[in-house]
């Protein structure tokens, strides 16, 4: 019912439909596990012939309710939580790659992945290789070999903001046989649905935008079904042969277009175990119910200070692609005509000294190890979430020293500004 409903319905209504006397309010099965009548009908659902309820590792009522919702956000056919971007990242990956495997990847991502794809995964023998997504088509098609199982980008990268070539990526993962996987936490579904464009797979840091209120981590995949893992049936095993810890079960024979999904929840999830408590996704669904509100607001405030920013003298530079001189101006009217999202990259003149005294001096724009939250706050990812990272390995990823991301919230835009300026002036 839901996928045939507006977005803005949608964030406000889908996955929790009640009935008579039900509660209004999506509730908080805060319960490990589930009670039957009968020894035989518990067995039914460990051999997946019936679906239902047994234990919170696997599924859980109020985390099914929001993993509907996203998934009717997104357009796509199943979602699955877990409690966080990362485990998503991971599960996304982990689920169609295995030792001996090798997927290609853009290397405008978000610092933690960066590290999880090319450091911890590489241990558990899956390899990577990292290709600028601005290069040009043949020379990312150079980069896949016959072991190659997906291709993964983000929408717009955290936190150098490049914006993803969603066509040209989908192209270029179904030329090869493989599913494009697209981390799509900036823009949420709201202003970006990258199904609509191609890709296969979709995965979200619910953390950031979809919360919102900086009040609980995690993740979520969500499966678009378009994906036709049997016409490569020898690159994906895992989906397409006999599943002997599931009594020699097929995924996608028992589950067509919802195999992926059932697979990560049946499999992974049953054995590494990272789902989300019940409390937190009852939180990201009270975020979810005003993301179409807040993402319009965090647009129009990021553009704002984005213009106000462009014209300081004190400014050497501004990253954000609401602006028409950007380099992603054309792909963002192209794929996000609403907006992008609420964070900008800048730098000041005079390197990386000054924009720490920048920020020192900033006093409603709070420092903090965060992004898209309701209240404004800036980070310098070089001395902060990327300082694992080498020189070489920053400007690889797209994030210049002196590189400041401002996630600019849902105040009024003058405020933000008179803070920016009286910190500018400090
Ligand atoms: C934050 C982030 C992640 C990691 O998510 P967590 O919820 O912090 O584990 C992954 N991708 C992107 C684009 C992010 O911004």
């Amino acid at each position: 019912m839901a996928k045939q409903l507006k977005p803005e319905t949608i964030c406000v209504q889908a996955g929790w439909t009640p009935t008579k006397g039900e509660p209004r309010v999506l509730p908080i099965y805060q319960s490990t596990t589930f009670k039957y009548d009968t020894s035989e009908q518990m067995a039914k659902l460990f051999d997946l012939e019936e679906a239902g309820y047994f234990y919170t590792r696997l599924q859980n009522p109020t985390n099914d309710a929001v993993a509907a919702k996203i998934a009717a956000l997104e357009g796509g056919v199943a979602a699955m939580l877990t409690s966080s971007g990362q485990a998503a990242n991971f599960y996304a990956i982990f689920n169609i790659c295995q030792a001996g495997d090798h997927f290609v990847c853009s290397s405008a991502i978000y610092g933690g992945t960066f590290n999880l794809f090319g450091v911890t995964m590489k241990k558990l023998g899956i390899e990577v290789t990292f290709i600028s997504s601005d290069a040009p088509e043949e020379e990312i098609v150079a980069a896949f070999r016959p072991n190659t199982k997906a291709l993964f980008g983000e929408t717009i990268s955290n936190p150098s903001m490049e914006i993803l070539d969603i066509k040209k990526f989908a192209r270029i993962a179904h030329s090869q046989g493989v599913p494009l996987i697209v981390d799509n936490t900036f823009p949420t579904p709201i202003n970006c649905r990258p199904f609509e464009w191609g890709a296969d797979i979709v995965v979200h840091s619910t953390t950031k935008y979809m919360d919102g209120h900086a009040t609980a981590v995690g993740g979520a995949i969500v499966d678009s079904g378009n994906f036709d893992w049997d016409a490569y049936a020898d690159k994906f095993p895992g989906l397409t042969t006999p599943d002997e810890s599931y009594h020699g079960l097929t995924y996608t024979h028992a589950f067509g277009k919802g195999a992926y999904i059932t697979k990560a929840t049946a499999q992974l999830m049953r054995d590494l175990g990272s789902i989300p408590s019940p409390q937190n996704s009852f939180l990201l669904n009270l975020g979810l119910e005003t993301l179409h509100l807040r993402m319009a607001q965090h647009c129009k405030n990021a553009q704002q200070v984005a213009e106000y920013l462009e014209q300081h003298e004190k400014v050497a530079w501004v990253n954000f692609s609401g602006l028409p001189g950007n380099k992603y101006y054309g792909l963002a009217q192209k794929y996000m005509p609403k907006g992008t999202c609420g964070v900008i990259s800048f730098g000041l003149k005079g390197g990386r000294d000054v924009s720490i005294r920048f920020m020192d001096s900033l006093q409603l724009v709070a420092i903090v190890t965060h992004v898209a939250d309701a209240r404004t706050c800036v980070l310098h990812p070089a001395s902060h979430t990327h300082r694992q990272l080498s020189d070489e390995q920053l400007m690889e990823a797209g994030v210049r020293p002196d590189l400041i991301r401002l996630s600019v919230g849902i105040e009024n835009a003058e405020d933000i500004i008179a803070d920016i300026e009286q910190a500018l002036n400090a």
